[in-house]
Order: C-alpha cells, then structure tokens, then sequence
C-alpha cells in the first residue's frame, strides 16, 4: 500500500509576526515546524506500516522546508519529496491544490492520500478536498478514526460538523483528512533523527511535473484569488456585568443599563418595567 502524507511547514504560531504594511506572515520572525494536524495524519501512516504500507511525505514550500521533510523521516516517513520553484510562489489554496496534485501525479501509483483537516496559518481546510477533486478520488474530512484498511477500501468515523458521527467506507485510492483525535502523535525516535540529517530527499520543481501541469496553472498566474490586505483586528474592550438578583431586580437593572446605554428604541416613559 503506497500512503501518501501531505505535511505543510507552517511558522509556530504562538511566537510569529505579522508584515502588517505588506500584508504578509513575517516567517523569519518564527521556527517553522509541521502543521500540528499534519503529525496525526503522519502517524496514522506511520501505523499503516504495520499492515506493509510505504509512507511518502509530500511538501510543497521554499528550500528551507527540506527540514520539515527530515523531521517528517525521523517520525517514520520512508520517503520526502519536496515541491519548490521561485514559480510556485505566491499560490492560493487552489494553485497550492494543483502543484501538490501534481506531485502525487508525477510519484505514481498510489492507494491513500492523508492530509490534516486544517493548517494552522492558511486555516480554510481546503487544500485535501481540492486536490481529491482533482485527481477524481474520493475524500473524507474530519476523520477521527480509521479502521478496516483493506487493498480496495477503507473505513473511517468522521465527526460530522452537526454533531453526530458518521462511518463512511471510502474505495482506494481515497483521500482522508484528519482530526487531532485520531491518534497520539509520537515523538521521534533518536536513532532516525540521526538518520534524517543525511537521509536523499526528492525535489521536484515545475519543469520535473511537466506533464501534469503547467506555468499558467501554478504560483500567482494559477491563483484564483487574491489577498487585498491582512491585518490584526483591533482588540475590543468589553464591558461585562454579572447580575445575581433576583429576577425582577434583574430585569430592572438591566433595562436601566440599556437604556443608559442608548441601547433601545426611543419609547416615550415606557421605560419602567413593573
Ligand atoms: P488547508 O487547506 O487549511 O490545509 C489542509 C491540509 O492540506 C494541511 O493540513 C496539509 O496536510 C495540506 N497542505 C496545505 N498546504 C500544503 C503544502 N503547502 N504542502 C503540503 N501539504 C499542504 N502562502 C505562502 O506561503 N506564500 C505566498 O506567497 C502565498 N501567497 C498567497 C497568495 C494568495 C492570493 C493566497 C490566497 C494565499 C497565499 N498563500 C501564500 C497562502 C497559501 O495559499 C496557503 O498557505 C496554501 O494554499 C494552503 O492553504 P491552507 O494553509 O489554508 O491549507
């Protein structure tokens, strides 16, 4: 069984900046590291092992995320590619969608594709959808548990944004995006660390997926949409009240406060509740 993950670098989120005059993420202001979702699809490949499947990270991102790839080894990947090209710059989540789409293309057969549900810096949770669309295959999203992985199918519980759970049966190849329920991310073994430090990682730029896309249909030509500005909201101030009277009092008092605060319509001297 050939699994491919998909893992996205993405900036720790709790230390990065905002280019807020250029409208950008400030990326040298923060460690890059792998999007947290993207561990548990990760190890949910990695368990696959198990059962004889091949596990592939895939990356799309500048040279720098070779190091994600490594990281991605030393937690049990047996294989990374890396997608990088000056011409994949500037992608939307649907060029990003094409370029990897790409990739998987270009790698091969495949039985499963396994992304996270969302990335922690994009965030839209669009990118696994998209690229199943792409290749024609079915997808889940929100799973949280995987079970019956068969050579022609595989079972999931999703978690339906509703409330309720679904188990879905999905034929392979399939694509599965995944919830941080789905497993206990594992920390790398020391001895693959070492390994991934020298370990070949395969680089593919535009030119090496000629076949399955082009120019017109990556980076900023290939985007469908455009980020006008980015900004941090304003912190609001809120001014709340906890009332613990008794019903009527608390009514009173509420009334008074919203009519102090211009907060209703203007209703003459019915303003008294009895
Ligand atoms: P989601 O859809 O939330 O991610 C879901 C899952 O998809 C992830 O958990 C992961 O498994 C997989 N995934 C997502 N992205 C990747 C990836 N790159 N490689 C492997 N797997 C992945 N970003 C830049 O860094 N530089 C830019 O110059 C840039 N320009 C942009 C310009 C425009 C007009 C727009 C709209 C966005 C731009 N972005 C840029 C953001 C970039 O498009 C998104 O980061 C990317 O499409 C992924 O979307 P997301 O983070 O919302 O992923």
């Amino acid at each position: 069984m050939n699994v491919i993950v998909l893992i996205k670098e993405v900036p720790d989120m709790d230390t990065v900046r905002f280019d807020t005059e250029n409208g950008r993420v400030d990326r040298s202001s923060a460690e890059a590291e792998i999007n947290p979702f993207d561990l548990n699809a990760l190890q949910a490949a990695v368990e696959l092992k198990e059962q004889g499947a091949t596990v592939t990270v895939l990356t799309m991102g500048p040279p720098r995320a070779e190091k994600t790839v490594r990281d991605a080894y030393a937690r049990g990947a047996d294989l990374g590619v890396l997608l990088s090209d000056s011409k994949f710059g500037g992608a939307d989540t649907w060029a990003t969608s094409v370029t990897l789409a790409a990739g998987i293309k270009k790698l091969g057969a495949f039985d499963l594709v396994l992304c996270g549900e969302k990335s922690v810096d994009g965030d839209t949770a669009q990118v696994g959808a998209e690229i199943a669309e792409i290749l024609g295959i079915p997808h889940a999203y929100y799973v949280e548990h995987i079970q019956n992985v068969s050579k022609d199918s595989i079972q999931v519980r999703v978690e339906d944004i509703c409330g309720s759970k679904q188990v879905r049966e999905l034929t392979l190849p399939a694509l599965i995006s995944v919830t941080k329920n789905l497993n206990t991310v594992q920390l790398p073994e020391i001895r693959r660390k070492l390994l991934s430090l020298n370990v070949p990682i395969t680089k593919f730029g535009l030119e090496d997926m000629a076949g399955h896309t082009s120019q017109e249909q990556v980076g900023l030509k290939g985007s469908k949409t455009k980020v006008l500005k980015i900004y941090v909201p304003a912190e609001i101030q809120r001014n709340n009240r906890i009332y613990r009277d008794h019903f009527n009092q608390f009514q009173k008092n509420v009334w008074a406060e919203l009519c102090k605060r211009n907060l209703l319509p203007n209703r003459g001297d019915q303003h008294e509740i009895i």
